[in-house]
């Protein structure tokens, strides 16, 4: 009907598009699994936010990151990787690609003075991110770029914890992103998202249709529902993730706090110079008088024991429990990862409201 023009995109929630004799077929959806409107509009959505030429959506942050290796990646190649990273892409790479004939190289993100000398002519991507989950590690985004490119290798950012609208300055080949965290906001979805240079991408979508790692149109509509409100979103969790960043590094039975907004962290100006916002997650060690990280966990009554990030609830996990069980004891140490560490993932509440309920925890 003319002038019934919706202001919100209706939800393409559809497997199946009739197919005319109109339009060329490659023009044509005819399977969700290949293409659907409502996620096109939520690719093209990702693309503008990040600058970048083409985006694909994935079922999951996890399926993106599958969906890159095995598309770039064939028998013999070799891969660099990072300690300070998502412990599932860290397993993928270390335990799963090897039955592939792929090999990586596990580095320390602190030793980027090593980086080129690992590279081989086998080596076909370096996979970081920054901030590094759980602990906020900060990548010199810069030095590893210029590395890639000498050697012309395709560099590969996670950068869910960063989110959508950081490091754009940067000609990075790829980034992921889990949509599920700051991108949805509201811990109601699970999704992921890969950007970048538009021939790699081509390569990635036709990977991600043979995989059927499809987002589902629904899930799609949540996610750029929650783009709307990212960015008041983002801001108000850096707020409030300062504010408990300042007040737990002088809290007495709070031994670390590790947020790259704090003026201790190890890469404070490195994280100023590449970053606007610091975002919602910080980690802290607790003193070993308040029982361990676990035990901590079921002490809180506001916030939230659970996994994830970027949720409009305040969430807390262990992070040598959730994160450091594929690491070697020693790693873990370096990295902070120990019995007393956590991972706090800071909601909208009122930062007074997380800061009591904290405090009364660490009595
Ligand atoms: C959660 C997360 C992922 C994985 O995303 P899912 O949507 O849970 O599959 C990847 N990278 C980082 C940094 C994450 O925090």
């Amino acid at each position: 009907m003319p002038g019934n023009v919706p202001l919100v995109s209706p939800i393409y929630q559809t497997g199946k598009f009739a197919i005319t004799p109109d339009v060329p077929m490659s023009e044509q959806f005819f399977y969700t699994r290949v293409g659907n409107p409502t996620l096109k509009e939520l690719e093209l959505n990702l693309s503008e936010i990040q600058q970048k030429e083409d985006s694909v959506v994935f079922a999951s942050g996890v399926a993106a990151i599958s969906g890159v290796l095995l598309s770039l990646l064939s028998q013999g190649d070799h891969i660099i990787i990072f300690r300070e990273m998502y412990r599932p892409g860290r397993v993928m790479v270390r335990e799963t690609l090897p039955r592939f004939g792929i090999t990586s190289t596990m580095l320390k993100l602190g030793d980027l003075e090593q980086l080129e000398s690992h590279i081989t002519p086998q080596t076909k991507l370096i996979y970081f991110e920054s901030p590094s989950n759980p602990h906020l590690q900060i990548a010199d985004i810069a030095k590893i770029i210029s590395v890639a490119r000498k050697k012309n290798v395709i560099t590969l950012l996670d950068g869910t914890f960063a989110g959508l609208h950081q490091h754009r300055q940067y000609d990075i080949d790829l980034i992921i992103q889990s949509l599920t965290k700051f991108a949805n906001g509201h811990g109601d979805v699970i999704a992921g998202s890969v950007s970048g240079k538009a021939g790699l991408i081509k390569k990635i979508r036709q990977m991600s249709i043979g995989l059927g790692a499809t987002l589902d149109p629904h899930a799609a509509f949540l996610i750029s529902r929650g783009l709307k409100t990212y960015s008041m979103r983002y801001q108000r969790h850096t707020q409030t993730a300062t504010i408990l960043a300042e007040k737990l590094s002088q809290h007495p039975k709070v031994k670390k706090v590790y947020y790259p907004g704090l003026r201790g962290h190890e890469s404070y100006h490195l994280a100023q110079s590449q970053m606007q916002e610091m975002g919602g997650v910080l980690a802290f060690e607790i003193d070993p008088s308040c029982g361990e990280a676990l035990a901590f966990c079921h002490k809180v009554k506001l916030i939230q024991f659970t996994a994830s990030v970027g949720s409009i609830e305040t969430l807390i996990c262990p992070t040598l429990m959730f994160f450091g069980d594929d690491l070697a004891e020693d790693h873990c140490r370096e990295m902070g990862l120990n019995r007393y560490s956590l991972r706090l993932s800071v909601g909208l509440e009122h930062p007074d409201d997380i800061y009591h309920d904290l405090d009364q925890a660490l009595q």
